[in-house]
């Protein structure tokens, strides 16, 4: 396994681990931190040497620091918090259509409100290289405008915003700015006493810390005010109610401890880490990276292979832990929005892996991965071409058999066992019968967009006389037709239910990543079954 996903989550740190214990371990300190005892008051202790510790990452000051259970109710708290405390002064929101999605979702809930409350909002469109700039921002800027809303650092890129020119000028012209920085800090220096910016998002999980905790920077001069959305005990100086969770809290201090002292040094060996698999993976020909050009944190390449699908070429890397899209958008399957709206085209969105190393990545496993990367996206490329009907390219099949040391002599390519590259060759008994009556048995996958289709004739009401086959898919899909309409001439049909997917891949010597094509055989089998035999019920 090898993990290079830190932009999704990275790692606990062993040091921030220990650090938690202490808190979390039975028998260990667990007082409420708004507790008036002893106990209480040790939690409070270490709760506040967190938020210094916080605040020192980013040059605040501990009393600007409230606790939240992570950088999405940061984000929901800093943007419905401001729209509605300064509902009075407008109702505009500036910010990117590359933002996360609990940005963007929170923008789009409040457009959605019935008026009075309703909100408009600008949606910038990036540049070409991915930022948006601090002239777009400031022309989108109305009377109307409350607050601007921006990321520092994308998660899906690792592409930089302005942030430290853009801030000042929206302090002049009297407008409310919130960044999100989840994967700014540790990656960037983030100084607040110097960058005027009003609200600013962090989490723990991306640096390091426990999941479930994370921060909102509120400025304390000029005195940023929000409504607060978690209503209760009061704390967090009324913004944020609700225990303090001790463990979390502590946790992220000491990431956030951790990531100052090591914040230098780390940021060049990413850098490098980075540069090298950039370099091996650019061998590839029709490798984009998104973003290039502008300027990004190191150990974040997010790159589109043409010709290849980001979705296939995750599952051709099982042993790669790497995100296609960002992890958030990747449960809705949608092509990366962030990509699409960099001007991507569907397709390369589509094609596209991040790769995020952190501070457990070594050099081996970036050389590792790359290597994996090429060898899959040259053999996708490779099936996606014979696919389309084109020939196949024998002079690269051929090299890459002998690399891998399959069928080196046999002139099959290394993708197919000589099973199915004849039966796919021949195709014996493909088509249907014209004259008299078969049974049809039909099945298919969108997903793989593969379609097969068996029509058997019986000889009495037991023996199968003959069989014809269609097909729609990959060779092998095709093979499996070959080899049912063959296989099951001659046999009583009730044999026919032994004909599961496992019988069919041993047959054909079909390779796991393809089991989908013999489950396709053991559904064609089971749809004729019913039909001979309308009692019967597929197990
Ligand atoms: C990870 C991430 C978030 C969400 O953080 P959670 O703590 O998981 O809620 C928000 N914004 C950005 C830029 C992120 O990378």
């Amino acid at each position: 396994m090898i993990y290079l996903d830190y932009a999704a989550t990275a790692p606990l740190d062993p040091r921030v681990y220990e650090a938690m214990l202490p808190f979390l371990k039975p028998g260990g300190l667990h007082g409420n931190p708004a507790s008036d005892h002893l106990e209480g008051r040790r939690a409070r202790e270490a709760v506040e040497r967190a938020r210094e510790q916080v605040a020192a990452l980013m040059g605040a000051t501990p009393a600007e620091i409230i606790w939240t259970s992570g950088a999405t109710e940061s984000n929901n708290l800093a943007i419905q918090g401001a729209l509605e405390f300064y509902a009075s002064r407008g109702r505009h929101v500036i910010t990117a259509r590359t933002e996360h999605k609990s940005v963007l979702d929170t923008c789009r809930y409040l457009e959605t409100r019935p008026s009075p409350q309703g909100i408009r909002v600008t949606y910038l469109k990036p540049q070409a290289g991915g930022a948006i700039s601090a002239e777009q921002v400031l022309d989108a800027v109305t009377p109307e405008t409350v607050l601007v809303s921006l990321m520092w650092v994308n998660n899906e890129t690792g592409v930089i915003n302005d942030v430290v020119r853009l801030a000042p000028k929206l302090r002049e012209r009297g407008v409310l700015f919130h960044v999100d920085a989840a994967q700014a800090i540790g990656k960037l220096p983030v100084c607040l006493r110097e960058v005027p910016v009003d609200l600013l998002t962090v989490t723990a999980h991306k640096v390091y810390g426990p999941k479930g905790i994370g921060a909102l920077f509120v400025r304390k001069q000029p005195r940023a005010r929000l409504m607060p959305q978690m209503h209760g005990g009061g704390h967090e100086q009324g913004m944020r109610s609700g225990t303090l969770a001790t463990h979390q809290i502590v946790g992220m201090g000491e990431a956030c401890r951790l990531a100052e002292a090591a914040w230098a040094a780390e940021v060049s060996r990413l850098g490098l880490l980075g540069t090298r698999l950039w370099q091996e993976l650019s061998e590839l020909p029709d490798v984009f990276l998104n973003g290039e050009g502008a300027s990004r944190v190191p150990g974040i390449l997010n790159l589109s292979f043409a010709g290849v699908e980001g979705e296939s070429l995750r599952a051709a890397l099982p042993g790669l832990m790497v995100s296609s899209g960002a992890a958030c958008s990747s449960a809705t399957r949608e092509p990366s929005y962030v990509l699409r709206a960099l001007g991507r085209d569907e397709e390369l969105a589509n094609a596209s892996l991040r790769f995020s190393l952190g501070r457990f990545t070594t050099e081996a496993e970036v050389d590792r991965a790359a290597g994996q990367v090429i060898r899959q996206v040259n053999r996708l490329r490779r099936l996606s071409t014979t696919q389309t009907g084109d020939a196949p390219p024998e002079r690269s099949v051929q090299k890459e058999a002998s690399q891998n040391g399959l069928h080196q002599d046999s002139g099959v390519p290394f993708d197919y066992s000589a099973r199915v590259w004849d039966l796919f060759n021949q195709t014996p008994r493909s088509g249907c019968f014209t004259e008299g009556t078969a049974l049809i048995g039909r099945a298919s996958t969108p997903a793989s967009r593969s379609a097969l289709v068996l029509h058997i004739k019986m000889a009495g009401n037991r023996t199968i006389a003959d069989a014809r086959f269609q097909a729609y898919g990959c060779p092998t899909t095709i093979a499996v037709g070959a080899w049912l309409a063959g296989h099951v001439v001659g046999q009583d049909f009730r044999k026919l239910s032994e004909l599961k997917a496992p019988a069919i891949c041993q047959a054909l010597e079909i390779p796991e990543e393809r089991v989908h094509t013999a489950l396709l055989g053991e559904d064609v089998v089971k749809s004729l079954l019913t039909q001979i035999h309308p009692g019967y019920r597929p197990a």
